[in-house]
This record gives C-alpha cells, sequence and structure tokens, in this order.
C-alpha cells in the first residue's frame, strides 16, 4: 500500500470485483489511478459465491472454485434435473480478491489503500478519513449502498439475500422455488470446497426480512441442516440500473444496479463492467459491446421477474415452461445461464 497523492487521473472507490477489474485493464496505462477500499481486507463480501457461464471471459483461480454441469431445481416440491451446457461455479469471494489483488502487483501507475472510507464526493474530488483527492474521472465500483450513486441522485431498487454458512461438505447445486408461499423468491444451496452456503433471494417489498429468515430456518429444520447463528449473513443486491456514464464519473457492478433481479447474479456483471469502464477511460471512442450484452441480459430478467410477480396465478405454468426452454442451449445463452 502507498501513500496517497492529492491528485489522480482516476479514483476508483471500492475493491469488489468490479473495482478490482478495472484497475486492472488500466495497470500501466498512462493514467494515474487510485483504488480506495474502506475494509482493511480485500476480498470478503456478503456473497454466495456462485458464478454462471457469463464469467467465461475471466481467467478466474484454478483449483479455487467448483463446476457443475447439472442444476436440481425443485418446483413446488418437485425436483427437476437441468443439465447445462456451460458449467455453473462457486468460489470463495476472499480467493477470489485476493486473485484480483495479486494480479495488480507491480502496476506502476496505481496506488491501492485499504482501510479508507470515502466519506463525500464533490464534482472533481473526494473526501475520505485522511484528506482531500482530486480526479478527473471517479469509478463508482462501491457495491448496493453506493455513496456515488447516491451523488448521483440515482434511485436504487434492492433486493435482499441472507444466508448461512455451513460446515457441511455437500455435491449438488441447488434452486428451491415455491411459487405459492415465496412468489419469485428462491432459496440456493451452492456447494463450495469448504462448505455450503444456503440462502434466500427475496423481494422486501413482497416478503419482509424477518418471514424471509423464518423461511430459510424452517427449510434448514426440515432438511435436517446443522446451522449457526453466528454464520447468519445478509445484505442489500441493486438492481436498478440507469447508465453507467455520467460526464466525468462512472459506475460499475452494484453501484450500476447491474445485479440479476432474477437470480441475484452480480460478480460477472461488476467483472465486464469494470473491465469495460476501464476501456472507454483509456478510448473514449470504446463502445462498450460486452457491457451492453449483459445490460440486455440484466433488463430481460426483470421484466421476467415484473411480468412473474404481476401474475401469481400463472407461477407455476411459468416455471414449467421456463424449465422446459432452459433445456435449450440457445436459451440459456439468452438468459445468461
Ligand atoms: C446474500 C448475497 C448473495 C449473493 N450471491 C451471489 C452469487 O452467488 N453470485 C453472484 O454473482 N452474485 C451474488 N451476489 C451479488 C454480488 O455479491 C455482487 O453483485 C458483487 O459483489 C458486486 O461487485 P461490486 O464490485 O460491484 O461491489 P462489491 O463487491 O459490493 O464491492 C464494493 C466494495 O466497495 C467498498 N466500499 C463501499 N463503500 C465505500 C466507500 N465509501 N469508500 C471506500 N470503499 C467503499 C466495499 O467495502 C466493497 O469492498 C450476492 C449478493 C448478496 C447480498
Amino acid at each position: 500500500m502507498r501513500i496517497m497523492k492529492n491528485k489522480y487521473d482516476v479514483i476508483i472507490i471500492g475493491a469488489g470485483p468490479g473495482g478490482l477489474a478495472c484497475a486492472e485493464e488500466l495497470k500501466n496505462s498512462a493514467l494515474s489511478v487510485l483504488l480506495l477500499e474502506k475494509n482493511n481486507t480485500i476480498g470478503p463480501k456478503v456473497c454466495a459465491g456462485g458464478l454462471t457461464r457469463l464469467d467465461a471471459g475471466f481467467n478466474l483461480p484454478k483449483g479455487k472454485s467448483r463446476e457443475f454441469k447439472t442444476q436440481h431445481i425443485f418446483v413446488n416440491g418437485k425436483e427437476h434435473n437441468l443439465q447445462l451446457a456451460y458449467p455453473l461455479k462457486t468460489i470463495s469471494r476472499t480467493k477470489l480478491g485476493q486473485f484480483q489483488l495479486k494480479k495488480l502487483q507491480g502496476a506502476k501507475n496505481i496506488d491501492i489503500q485499504t482501510n479508507t472510507a470515502v466519506l463525500e464526493i464533490k464534482a472533481d474530488r473526494i473526501i475520505t478519513q485522511d484528506g482531500i483527492i482530486d480526479f478527473n474521472y471517479l469509478v463508482g465500483a462501491d457495491g448496493s449502498n453506493s455513496l456515488v450513486r447516491k451523488y448521483l441522485k440515482l434511485p436504487s431498487s434492492q433486493n435482499m439475500g441472507l444466508y448461512y454458512d455451513l460446515d457441511l461438505l455437500s455435491n449438488k447445486f441447488e434452486w428451491h422455488i415455491n411459487t405459492k408461499a415465496w412468489g419469485s423468491a428462491y432459496l440456493w444451496v451452492f456447494p463450495h470446497l469448504d462448505h455450503t452456503n444456503i440462502g434466500f433471494h427475496f423481494n422486501p417489498k413482497l416478503i419482509s426480512a424477518a418471514s424471509a429468515k423464518k423461511i430459510l430456518d424452517q427449510f434448514l429444520r426440515d432438511n435436517n441442516y446443522v446451522f449457526r447463528k453466528e454464520n447468519f449473513r445478509s445484505a442489500p443486491l441493486n438492481y436498478n440500473y440507469q447508465g453507467f456514464s455520467f460526464g466525468s464519473v462512472f459506475l460499475v457492478g452494484d453501484a450500476a444496479g447491474l445485479v440479476s433481479k432474477a437470480t441475484g447474479e452480480g460478480i460477472t456483471m461488476a467483472l465486464i463492467s469494470g473491465k469495460e469502464i476501464a476501456h472507454k477511460l483509456l478510448n473514449p471512442q470504446y463502445s462498450v459491446t460486452e457491457l451492453h450484452n449483459v445490460i440486455k441480459i440484466m433488463q430481460r430478467h426483470t421484466k421476467m421477474i415484473d411480468r412473474f410477480d404481476r401474475h401469481p396465478r400463472l407461477q407455476s405454468t411459468f416455471f414449467w415452461l421456463f424449465l422446459k426452454m432452459m433445456k435449450s442451449q440457445r436459451f440459456q445463452e439468452y438468459f445468461g445461464n
């Protein structure tokens, strides 16, 4: 970690996958870059660590993730096995963060400062607990409760995720859907290399956080899972995309609202948007095709869930149809899975 200067070409707020991917693409460029992270350690984040095929362009750490070709989808208690053309993966956020951080080693143009929270944003400067720093460009990669997004006065819409990490080692990648009781919410079982992450993703306007926790606890009890309250976590996910470019200010990942309203997936969108915004900073003419593709997929997910929530009586038919369509590789690509 180096001492901060008082002016940078680019300041990136947040060293999650989005901010780190942005910094990586700016490595050894002519731009001076400051990457700021409020936490002491880079990596840990409330997240289930599931990845779809959208991560294909990223060289993720080998031997640190698990892969699953089959998804087990339980719709109203009935199990459906869905084979995937591209395997789903699970990865530890700490390992992903540390892997991304390592790639920045030796970058002469990048200063990384942890334990530094940005407290306020002005037109051409930020204020941290350590002082004021000027920028030409600001990248908001500061997650679902983004300060940069608030500075831009953009609204947010948030789903919630809550989960337990269990010591148990499991081999089945599961989704549980209960259209009658939960509507568009779902429960997941994501096996990792050294634990299993079991959680619930829901819209807090439709299910209260207290009810969601009851649903999750009940599921764990019904399935005889041993869980401990100290391993419980919860956090919001912002799916309200309103754009990524605002003059000299850019948004990536959750700060940009690039989380799926359907699946809660956001790691890959953060990686892609971070990388694409870096290219845009290096070349303003750069057309962010990959980012536009992922935005389209996110918008499809939002549309699908909004329709689904509007027609509660058709929800089980909808899922039946959805599972049939997901058998086709073309639809898997269209849906982003
Ligand atoms: C319960 C839950 C489960 C999830 N499961 C999955 C999943 O299985 N798969 C998936 O793809 N996605 C999942 N997500 C979503 C995923 O976690 C996010 O989409 C992803 O982390 C977004 O990356 P990011 O870089 O945009 O933001 P983040 O990972 O949130 O990183 C933002 C960083 O900015 C820092 N920061 C914030 N404010 C400041 C400040 N003022 N100053 C300095 N630093 C600051 C934070 O400390 C953080 O390190 C889940 C989310 C939740 C809540």
